[in-house]
C-alpha cells in the first residue's frame, strides 16, 4: 500500500501495537475502515520486554481482545502464553501492522493527518494514539542513577547471582524481582519509602516476601530512601540514620511514565497537577479534533489506575464515535 515514501491515505493510523492497540485495529477492520498499526519495537513490544518469568495479575478472559478466547494452563497467564496469544489475534485477523517503525511526529494539516516515522509519511482522516506507558523510566534523580550498574528494567535473575543487589520499591515488580534473584543466590536487600510493603502487591505473592524479610533471608529497609550510588556502595537514610552498603547492581523498580514529550509535541493537553492526565472525552477523544487516546497511556501519571481489561473498551468507544461521524 505504501511504497518507499509515498503516503496513501488511511481512514485510521493507530501509534503503538500493544493489546490495546491491536483491539483498536479489531475493531476497525470489523468496521470496514482502512487502518494501519505503527509500532516502535516488536509486536506487542511492552509486553515483551517484561520480565521472563512474569505472570500477569489479571485471569486470561480479561486479557482477550477482539471476542478471541485466550487459553492459559493456569488462571493467570505468563508472559510467554500472553505473546502467544497476541501473536495469534494479529494472525487471526490479518491486521495491518508495521513493526520496528517508530512514529516521530503527527500534524494536521485541515482535515486530515500527516503522521511520520524514520521510514515513511502516512496520511489519515484519524489517528489513536495507543503508545503505554513501558518507555520512560521514573527516575529518582540521585548521583549516580546514571551509572552501568543501576537497572530500571529487569528481565531475568541469573544475571545477578552471587550479587549484592539494591531493589527499590516495594510494588508488585520489586517484591517479584527481589524475589526471584533472591532465589538465584543474589544477597537481597529492598529499599522502601513507606513503612510497609506496597498495598497493591499480589495477595498470593505478599506472605512469601514478608516471611522472607522477616526470616532475614531479604533484608529491608523501610521508611527509607536511596541518596547516592556509586561504584561499589551505596548510601541510604534510614529512620536510624545513614546507612552506607556495599553495593553490585541496583535494581530500581520505581514504575514508569508515559511519553509526555511525544504527547505535547503533537498537541496533547494534559491536566497541570501532579497526575498530568491528557485530555480526552467520554468518546476518548483528545483537545485535538478526530484524535484519540487508548489504552493505559490515558491515565498520565497515574499508571495503577488503567490496566488491558479496563481499557481494552477504549476501542469499541473510538470506533463507534470515528463511525458516527461518516
Ligand atoms: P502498551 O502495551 O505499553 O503498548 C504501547 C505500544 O506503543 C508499545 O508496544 C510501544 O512500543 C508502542 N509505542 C510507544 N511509542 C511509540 C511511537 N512513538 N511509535 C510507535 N509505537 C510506539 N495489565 C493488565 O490488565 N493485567 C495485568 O496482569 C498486567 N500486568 C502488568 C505487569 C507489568 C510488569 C506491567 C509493567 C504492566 C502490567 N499491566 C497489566 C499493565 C499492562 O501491561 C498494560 O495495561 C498494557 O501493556 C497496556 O496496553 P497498551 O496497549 O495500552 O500499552
Amino acid at each position: 500500500m505504501v511504497k518507499g515514501n509515498v503516503s496513501a491515505i488511511f481512514d485510521l493510523i493507530i501509534i503503538g501495537g500493544g493489546p490495546i492497540g491491536l483491539a483498536c485495529a479489531i475493531e476497525a477492520k470489523k468496521a470496514g475502515l482502512s487502518y494501519l498499526i505503527l509500532e516502535k519495537g516488536t509486536l506487542v513490544n511492552s509486553l515483551y520486554n517484561y520480565p521472563v518469568n512474569m505472570t500477569f495479575f489479571s485471569t486470561s478472559e480479561r486479557l482477550e481482545i477482539g471476542g478471541l478466547p485466550f487459553p492459559s494452563i493456569n488462571p493467570k497467564p505468563t508472559r510467554a502464553e500472553a505473546l502467544e496469544y497476541y501473536r495469534r489475534a494479529t494472525v487471526q485477523y490479518e491486521l495491518n501492522i508495521k513493526l520496528f517503525e517508530q512514529v516521530e511526529t503527527v500534524a494536521k494539516e485541515e482535515e486530515t493527518f500527516i503522521v511520520k516515522s524514520y521510514k515513511a509519511s502516512y496520511t489519515s482522516k484519524y489517528v489513536i494514539v495507543a503508545t503505554g506507558f513501558y518507555d520512560v523510566p521514573n527516575l529518582i534523580n540521585i548521583p549516580g542513577e546514571d551509572l552501568p550498574k543501576v537497572y530500571h528494567y529487569y528481565k531475568d535473575p541469573h544475571y545477578f547471582t552471587m550479587q549484592k543487589v539494591v531493589v527499590i520499591g516495594a510494588s508488585n515488580s520489586s517484591v517479584d524481582v527481589a524475589l526471584e534473584t533472591f532465589r538465584k543466590g543474589a544477597e537481597v536487600t529492598m529499599i522502601v519509602r513507606g513503612d510497609t510493603i506496597g498495598k497493591s502487591v499480589k495477595y498470593w505473592v505478599r506472605p512469601d516476601i514478608e516471611n522472607r524479610i522477616k526470616e532475614g533471608s531479604i533484608k529491608a529497609y523501610f521508611s527509607s530512601e536511596i541518596t547516592e550510588i556509586r561504584e561499589r556502595e551505596i548510601d541510604i537514610i534510614t529512620p536510624d540514620g545513614p546507612v552506607t552498603l556495599e553495593n553490585d547492581f541496583v535494581l530500581a523498580m520505581t514504575g514508569y511514565l508515559p511519553n509526555f514529550n511525544f504527547l505535547n509535541k503533537i498537541g496533547i493537553e494534559c491536566s497541570v497537577d501532579e497526575n498530568r492526565i491528557p485530555v480526552y472525552s467520554d468518546s476518548m477523544e483528545t483537545n485535538i479534533k478526530n484524535l484519540y487516546l487508548a489504552g493505559v497511556v490515558c491515565g498520565g501519571m497515574n499508571t495503577h489506575t488503567l490496566f488491558i481489561e479496563n481499557s481494552r473498551i477504549h476501542a469499541i468507544r473510538i470506533i463507534e464515535d470515528i463511525m458516527s461521524k461518516k
